[in-house]
Parts: structure tokens; sequence; C-alpha cells
């Protein structure tokens, strides 16, 4: 399947093909051609599943063949990481023949004013910085013709819900609608039912589901025995790239400071990191400078890194989508990825309803010394008593029973 099948222009396609993309990936199947046919879609799909180039080229074949001017797509994004994502894609795809300013809380307000001042064809947004520029009346959507809500869910789960209903009262109401969710909800369907014109529903993956490029260990750990368990897998795996998940900034601070003394290349993102400070790791990251990454749940979305050889969940997310999310960053574009969770006793129950939204279970596997204890439910447990060597089957393990659930 070629993208010029889609219904797109040729030399998009061809943009298309010297980015690598050698055929369109499902959701790309599925959207472009709805797009472009004008219908209002809701897609349900992750993250790294190429959905912003599934709503970036109808918008961008319609800025070609329609010659339109004035600002007629809008892109709203719950985080600043992914809003210049979106425009770092836009810059690609449309091989800088069109203007694209991004709007985020963090950077030079009159720098953002002048781009628009100077006309821009697209602009991507974070609600709350996208509300201040239309409370000063600064930006003229008369000509809007397409608003794309990506990672809707995320939008809704960090309170942006009033400024987006705001933000929509304002554009004109003949438009398309594009909504782009992990995961379909009440409230999903509630801004759908409100904002769009009967919209298609199309979906990749089950919601909730992991890829099958991702291998999933959990190794029970006593709490006091997290930190020298993470350094004692960081020496046992062979990784490329680590993205480390902590529940808290503190936690994402202290882990980073320990892990640089012990001479690993690393940095980190929360939010109380500065935006030139976050967009730094991840270039450091992105570049290989840097081998680690330690992040917190919010300030990870979006992240876009190919080859990230390991994700380690420093604790078991609350929200198994949360898990799901994490884990989504390695094992991307065909290549394998490791997830790796430390779990206490405590965190049991929390890894136990990711199993059951999943539908996969998560292998444990038991080093000594660590204060880990297995619990009777584990699917398929492993006891190791010797090196890992990061390869599955150097793995000398000693013990391996299936209990009865
Ligand atoms: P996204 O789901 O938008 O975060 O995209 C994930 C990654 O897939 C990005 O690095 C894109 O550049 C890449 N990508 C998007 N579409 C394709 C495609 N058709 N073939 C290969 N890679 C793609």
């Amino acid at each position: 399947m070629e993208f010029t099948n889609l219904g797109l222009q040729s030399a998009l396609a061809n943009t298309c093909k010297s980015l690598g993309y050698t055929e369109p990936t499902p959701i790309q199947k599925q959207a472009i051609p709805a797009v472009l046919n004008g219908a209002d879609i809701i897609a349900i799909a992750q993250t790294g599943t190429g959905k912003t180039a599934a709503f970036l080229l109808p918008i961008l074949h319609n800025l070609f063949e329609k010659k339109l001017r004035g600002t007629t797509a809008l892109v709203l994004a719950p985080t600043r990481e992914l809003a210049l994502q979106t425009e770092a894609a836009f810059r690609d795809l449309s091989a800088k023949k069109f203007r694209c300013v991004t709007l985020i809380g963090g950077a030079s307000y009159r720098r953002q004013e002048d781009a628009i001042n100077k006309g821009v064809s697209l602009i991507v947004a974070t609600p709350g910085r996208l509300m201040d520029f239309m409370q000063r009346n600064a930006i003229d959507f008369s000509k809007l013709d397409t608003l794309v809500l990506d990672e809707a869910d995320r939008m809704l789960d960090m309170g942006f819900l009033p400024s987006i209903k705001r933000i929509i009262a304002a554009l004109p109401q003949n438009r398309q609608t594009l909504l782009f969710s992990a995961t379909m909800s009440p409230e999903i369907e509630k801004i759908a039912r409100t904002t769009m014109r009967n919209p298609k529903v199309l979906e990749v993956s089950r919601p909730g589901k992991t890829a099958a490029t991702i291998e999933q260990f959990a190794y029970p750990v006593a709490t006091q025995s997290k930190t020298v368990l993470l350094l004692d897998l960081l020496e046992r795996e062979r990784f490329s790239r680590v993205l480390v998940f902590t529940r808290t900034r503190r936690e994402a601070e202290r882990l980073s400071h320990i892990l640089e003394a012990r001479d690993h290349t690393v940095n980190r993102i929360h939010a109380n990191r500065s935006q030139a400070q976050r967009q730094v790791a991840l270039l450091n990251f992105k570049s290989g400078k840097t081998r680690i990454l330690v992040a917190t749940d919010i300030a990870s979305r979006g992240i876009d890194v190919d080859s990230i050889s390991h994700v380690i969940n420093y604790n078991v997310p609350d929200a198994p989508e949360d898990y799901v999310h994490r884990i989504g960053r390695t094992g991307r574009a065909g290549n394998t990825g490791r997830a790796i969770t430390l779990v206490t006793s405590d965190e049991e129950s929390n890894l136990r309803a990711i199993e059951k939204m999943t539908g996969q279970s998560v292998e444990r596997i038991l080093l000594p010394n660590f204060g880990g204890k297995l619990q009777p439910v584990n699917v398929a447990t492993k006891f190791l008593g010797g090196n890992l060597g990061g390869n599955k089957t150097s793995r000398p393990a000693t013990r391996s029973f299936r209990p009865r659930r």
C-alpha cells in the first residue's frame, strides 16, 4: 500500500518516502482517506502508531491542493513537548512550504505573537497558552477549517476540559474535527457528541493493549532496596537508551543524582524543570549524549525518541493506562524493547490491575538480596540465582513454576 493510494498528492507521498516511511501505518490507512473525505473522526490510537502524520498529512494535502490562506488548522495538545514534536513533524512533512507556530507556556510570548502576525497555516498549542492569546483577540480563526484534539484523554486528565470548551466555542462551527485519544471514555464521548458531526470511530488496536514487540518483566523488591536494584539492573541489562519513570519529581531528582554519581550519563524531566531544560534533556537523550532519562508521567507525554531499549518503572503506576503509555515508549517502529517494573508487595495489586487490563501477564523475576517476595498468584515466576546478561537464553533460571490463579 502506497501513500498515494490513500488519496494523498504525490509530492506529499514522496516526502513520506524521503522520511523513511515506506508504507502507511494502520491508523494512517484508516484516518487519511476518511479525513480527505471530510469526515469528523475519533481515532483511538496510542502514541507510536504514526497518529501525528495521520492528521498532518491530510491537513497538508488540503493546504497544497486548495491553496488555502490564513490559519486553517489548529492542533490542541496536552503538553509542551508533544506540541513541539508536532510542530517538528509539520516542518518535515511540509518541506517547510507552510508556516506553523507553537503556542506553549514557558516560551517567549512576544516571539509567538510575532509569528502569528506574520501569518501561519497551522497553530499547535497547549490549551492554557492558547486561551491567553484568544483572550487578547490576538488570533484570527475565521479561516479555520480543521481542529485536531490530540491525546484528548490526557488533556481531560490534566483538567483542560473547561479551556477546551471555551476554545471550541470561539471557533467557526463549519469545520472538521479530528479527535485522537489512547482510550475511549464517557467524557470523550461527551465531547464528541457536543462538538463533532457524526464522527467516524477508528481504532487500530484495542485500547489498553501493549505492543507485541515489548517484553515485560517485573522484579519483586523491598521498598528500601529499589535504588540498589535499579543500579544492579543497569549493570546487568545491555541497554542503549533507558527511560526511568518515577512517581514524583523529588524521586526523579534523587535518582538522577545517584545515577550521575555512578558515572551514568543521565538527565531528568519533570514539571519543575524549565522548558529549556526539558528540551536540552530530550535533545541529549535523542542524540545519545545521555543514555538514561528519568521522567515523571506528565512530563514524559509525547516523548518521541526511537530506539529506547528499556523502560524501567521505578514504581508501579496507579492507573493501568499510565503503564501502557509508559512502556509504549519502547518497542517502537518494529524494534523490540524491554519494560521492567520494580514491584513491592504493596504495589502487587496495581500490577495485577495492569495485567487484567492489558490481558497480558508480566513475568516476575526474583533476584536474591533485594528483599523481594513472590506473591502466590504470580502467573509466571522465575527465581534467578546468577547473572542475567541481558539475554533471555543466558538466564540461569533455577526455578520456574506457574501456580494456579
Ligand atoms: P506518533 O505516533 O505520531 O508519535 O509517531 C511515531 C513515530 O513513527 C514518529 O517518529 C514518526 O516519524 C514515525 N512514523 C509515522 N508514520 C510512519 C510511517 N508510515 N512509517 C514509519 N514511521 C512512521
